[in-house]
């Protein structure tokens, strides 16, 4: 069983708005265990989505469009269902009775445009929507069924979550959930953790995934079973099996990010820190500082002059009287980028370099990713 997505309105396709519906449609679908395997953006324009909604149900028997519902003649949606499986358009009179009652209650009258959202395919059935006008509805056919929800994302979640995922849940009998676990690491590139897990890539439950962003990498696994526990038993030992490949590049699990993983650190251990840093656009001030811990931890961040790195942490240190500091130096000097750490605290110095072979435009973020796991790995070996 699983599911195609159809993101409708010609904003989305020129980039004025972000199809920001798929992905939290998909995310929802995770929760009864319905995969979506594919996911389309198409434009206004009613005949191109007939057929893209013909083709999507032969190969999907959970078809889920989401826009296209206005008011306004060119609001396609209705008319393109309706033609995708060569049904009228039907007038229903207690559509219309309920988009007037509405208005009604916030001291409005429809207009005659508001009469277009009380059409649906032959056979559909609508789904009332008590936060907007326009109903969603259903149309169920020979292998499947086609649902399509307003595109406003306010109505289109309260609708899936209060409506449709009760009504998949049901109607194709779905027990199952998708769970996922997402492991961070850092100081390690893509490829490396390629070369190491390629078999684990070839599993096909849980599947096991890479995302790669600047300086770090995540590792995905996502497992398709009857239940929590039942998913959580396949995702456990190839958990363990990358703690035990990856342990010391791992940072923390699911929305944490490397800064908030250091701060917690930083914090559960009283720690105080101040930083300088050159040639990074203030990447790592701007990261630490975001932090919600850091009025805590922080003891101030400034610009490093040319003085060697460890005269800078010395002097700092001593300075802000802080417990750790850290000066971080980014340069270019032909085609080579530099990056130089140095760390110190009450253990001593440590100093690191390292080359990057990047875009220049990233060398900021690359080099605070740096300097934040050098103190991360400070901070967990003593
Ligand atoms: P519609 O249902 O096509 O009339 O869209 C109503 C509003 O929802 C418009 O402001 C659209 O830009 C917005 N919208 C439509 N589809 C999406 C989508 N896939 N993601 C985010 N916003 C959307
Ligand atoms: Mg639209």
């Amino acid at each position: 069983m699983h599911a195609e997505l159809i993101a409708i309105g010609s904003e989305l396709v020129l980039g004025e708005t972000v199809d920001t519906n798929s992905a939290y449609i998909a995310r929802a679908l995770r929760t009864i265990g319905l995969p979506v395997v594919r996911s389309t953006v198409i434009g206004d324009d009613v005949e191109a989505i007939a057929a893209l909604v013909r083709e999507a149900t032969a190969r999907s028997p959970i078809v889920i469009t989401a826009g296209g519902l206005g008011p306004t003649v060119d609001d396609p949606t209705r008319a393109a269902v309706a033609r995708a499986f060569d049904r009228a358009l039907e007038y229903r009179p207690e559509l219309w009775e309920q988009i007037v009652e509405r208005f009604r209650r916030f001291g409005r009258t429809p207009t005659e445009n508001n009469r277009q959202q009380a059409y649906l395919p032959t056979g559909a059935q609508a789904i009332e929507n008590s936060i907007g006008t326009a109903p969603a509805f259903v149309v169920e056919h020979a292998s499947g069924v086609v649902i399509s929800l307003p595109g406003v994302p306010r109505e289109m979640e309260h609708l899936l979550e209060t409506r449709i995922l009760p009504y998949l849940r049901e109607r194709f009998d779905l027990r199952g959930v998708i769970k996922s676990r997402i492991i961070r690491t850092v100081g390690l590139g893509e490829s490396q953790i390629d070369a190491e897990i390629g078999e684990l890539e070839k599993l096909s439950n849980p599947v096991v995934g890479l995302a790669a962003h600047t300086g770090n990498v995540d590792i995905r696994i996502t497992a398709n079973a009857g239940s929590e526990a039942e998913a959580d038993a396949l995702i456990t030992p190839i958990a363990a099996l990358l703690y035990e490949k990856f342990g010391e590049h791992i940072y923390g699990e699911g929305g944490i990010t490397l800064e908030e993983s250091v701060a917690q650190m930083l914090a559960a251990r009283g720690l105080t820190l101040v930083i300088a840093e050159a040639g990074t656009q203030g990447r790592l001030n701007a990261r630490l500082a975001v932090l919600p811990q850091s009025t805590l931890i922080y003891r101030g961040a400034s610009t490093l002059n040319s003085a060697p790195l460890q005269d800078e942490v010395a002097r700092l240190r001593e300075m802000r009287s802080a417990d750790i500091s850290l000066a971080l130096r980014a340069t270019a000097s032909g085609n080579e980028q530099r990056i130089e750490v140095a760390l110190l605290d009450e253990h001593g110095l440590k100093t690191h370099t390292q080359i990057y072979g990047g875009a220049p435009t990233n060398l900021g973020q690359w080099a605070s990713t740096v300097a934040l796991n050098q103190l991360r790995l400070r901070l967990k070996r003593n």
